[in-house]
């Protein structure tokens, strides 16, 4: 939900103020430990694991690893701003301005509340960025037998918007990532998508 009416808080400001930085390295976001790394260099180490483990298995792993992430950090975000779980318009504009805030991408919500369906849509995705930005002696990033031509990069995004998208909906939902900037698509676009992705037993 791109919407700037006033009627929702602005989350962006509070979100990047927070940034403390520290002359012996130990910098903090939101009070947490954390560090600035280039979108390129993520999109290397994602292309070595690519090429030693297969999309398949990384992509898994990356995405539950996501999820697991999304659903608790959805529930502490909302939590920490005593907002109203009801609240769907404006809880939509803390997930965004604090994804903007971290430098992960633009969020934008289209959810069919009633249907418990819809689809995001993710401005400036790091990891396609990165991926894009990134071209090795060849010219491009991963190049390897079962990923040689150019796929959808932001799985781990997918899982974390799968588990923010679960808060909002108060539904387990999954999400399936049909669009990608590294496809030449404009931006990554989610489809919440009925079907368990990569789901294991025992996982909660
Ligand atoms: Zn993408």
């Amino acid at each position: 939900m791109t919407d700037q009416s006033p009627t929702f808080p602005d989350y962006f400001e509070k979100v990047a103020g927070s940034a403390s930085f520290d002359r012996d390295g130990a910098f903090k976001f939101i009070g947490v430990r954390a560090f600035v790394m280039s979108a390129a260099t993520i999109a290397d180490l994602m292309d070595d694991f690519y090429l030693v483990l297969g999309q398949r298995f990384v992509d898994a792993r990356l995405y539950m690893g996501g999820r697991r992430a999304g659903v608790r950090t959805a529930a502490a975000l909302v939590a920490a701003q005593k907002l109203d779980p009801r609240d769907k318009p404006n809880i939509e504009r803390l997930f965004a301005d604090f994804y903007a805030a971290l430098g992960w991408a633009k969020l934008d919500f289209h959810l069919d509340y009633a249907n418990k369906t819809g689809h995001v849509i993710a401005q400036n995705s790091f990891l396609a960025q990165g991926a894009l930005a990134k071209f090795t002696a060849q010219g491009k990033a991963t190049s390897v037998a079962n990923v040689t031509a150019p796929f959808a990069r932001c799985v781990m995004l997918g899982g974390y918007i799968a588990g923010l998208t679960s808060n909002l909906l108060e539904s387990d939902v999954d999400m399936r990532e049909t669009e990608c900037l590294t496809l030449e698509y404009p931006g990554c676009r989610f489809e919440v998508t009925p079907e368990r992705l990569y789901t294991v037993k025992r996982e909660t």
